[in-house]
């Protein structure tokens, strides 16, 4: 695209030189036609005066019956045929038989003109010449005059129509470049329209998208389409950059606000967010639903016997028992200190309590560092019409406080779903 403008130039830059030089070699054309035909117009006009003077002085030796007038007569007669071997130099813009036959008509009157003269003067009186010999003399005196004349005529359309010729040729090479030159401009212009109409929509599209992040978008999810190379796309590509680390950071940021960083589970936060959207998902279809929260048997003597770093080793070895006991739609998260969350979506509360079970027997088979066996005891709360987080987790716990007051180790079915 950015090389159509150049193009556009070079073919305008192309076409305005072109004009120029078939400008000036049109001048210089017209120029040679003129020193052609110039010279052979001024002796076309000296023929016919020539000529005029050959006739006068035929007549006046005759009227003056003096024979010596004859030969002054050849004097412009001679300048005539002189003329026409001048016209010969002339080839190239005169046809040859053409000047030929000018000269015949003239050489043909002529001579039968000074034949005439000389009888008359000889008879002493014109009178006495055969009148059809007089004819004949008018007839080739006119033929001859008339050739000359015509003969001037020709090469001065000739002259015409070579000069105009040459200047429908430049009349027409010049509206040829002229159209080049003005569509060269007329590309140059929609070009350059199109290239800042586009390259401004592209650079609004950045704009647009740097404002929507600047004002806190957090839908990452869309890219700058870069299309053709250039700067812009350059600028765009580098935005696009920007955006996939401005993403990493604000995931890496979301992951670690509700991420428990002892054991990697849910956090708190993320617990209590959850919770509401797992409640309305189970209202609005109709599903079943199970919070359960589970809390370590004993936990402090394990601190007190073998220390806080053991006991948080024991708190990432349960978070890994959970995570490989839950399946896939299950949620599961630190409540907080020694105690977890878990959400079962779509199970039934026997199938739920099962589950729970199979947890719990997990655990207490588990061998963890330093400590070996260690158990826990789950109240399971499931979710009825209508219930809400605060209640569904006071009837959670009560069944945990059922499973502790029944001795540890154990898990309990809230009273009221029994
Ligand atoms: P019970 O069987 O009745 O639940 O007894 P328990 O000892 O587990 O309960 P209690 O609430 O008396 O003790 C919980 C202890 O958990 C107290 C606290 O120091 C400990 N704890 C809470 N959070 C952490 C933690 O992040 N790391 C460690 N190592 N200990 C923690
Ligand atoms: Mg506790
Ligand atoms: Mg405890």
């Amino acid at each position: 695209m950015l090389l159509t403008p150049i193009i556009a130039l070079v073919l305008f830059t192309f076409a305005t030189v072109y004009s120029y030089l078939e400008q000036q070699e049109s001048s210089l054309k017209i120029e040679n036609i003129s020193k052609d035909y110039i010279p052979v117009l001024q002796i076309g006009n000296q023929n016919i005066m020539l000529f005029e003077q050959v006739n006068q002085q035929l007549k006046d030796a005759i009227v003056a019956a003096e024979l010596a007038w004859l030969e002054t007569s050849q004097t412009p007669s001679q300048q005539l045929i002189d003329n026409f071997n001048t016209l010969s130099r002339y080839k190239h813009i005169l046809d040859e038989k053409y000047v030929g036959e000018v000269r015949l008509a003239f050489l043909k009157y002529y001579s039968l003109a000074t034949e005439l003269a000389k009888t008359a003067i000889a008879k002493d009186s014109i009178l006495d010449i055969n009148t059809a010999l007089i004819d004949e003399l008018e007839q080739t005196q006119q033929t001859s005059k008339n050739k000359l004349v015509q003969f001037n005529e020709d090469i001065k359309q000739r002259f015409l129509a070579e000069v105009q010729q040459t200047n429908q040729q430049m009349d027409n090479l010049l509206l040829t470049t002229s159209l080049i030159s003005i569509a060269s401009l007329a590309i140059l212009l929609l070009v350059t329209l199109y290239v800042s109409l586009t390259t401004r929509s592209r650079i609004k599209q950045v704009i647009m998208r740097m404002k929507q992040l600047a004002q806190g978008e957090t839908n990452f999810s869309h890219r700058l389409e870069l299309g053709k190379r250039d700067e812009v796309s350059y600028l765009m590509y580098w935005f696009n950059k920007l955006t996939d680390k401005l993403e990493q950071s604000y995931l890496e940021i979301e992951r670690v606000s509700i991420t428990d960083q002892l054991t990697k589970l849910n956090n708190r936060v993320r617990c209590d967010s959850f919770l509401p959207a797992a409640l309305s998902k189970a209202q609005k279809h109709n599903s079943p639903l199970s919070v359960v929260i589970m809390d370590i048997d004993h936990f402090k003597r394990i601190n007190d016997t073998y220390g806080h770093l053991v006991g948080d080793n024991v708190l990432q070895q349960v978070a890994e028992v959970l995570k490989t006991e839950a399946t896939g739609s299950d949620f599961i998260g630190r409540w907080g200190g020694e105690e977890f969350i878990l959400i079962i979506s779509n199970l039934s509360s026997q199938a739920a309590y099962q589950k729970v079970e199979n947890l719990r027997v997990a655990i207490a088979q588990q061998n963890f560092d330093d400590v070996k066996h260690i158990s826990a005891s789950f109240g399971i709360a499931s979710y009825h019409n209508g219930d809400t987080q605060n209640a569904l987790i006071e009837r959670a716990d009560r069944a945990l406080y059922q499973s502790k007051k029944a001795g540890r180790n154990c898990v309990t079915m809230d009273s009221s779903e029994a």
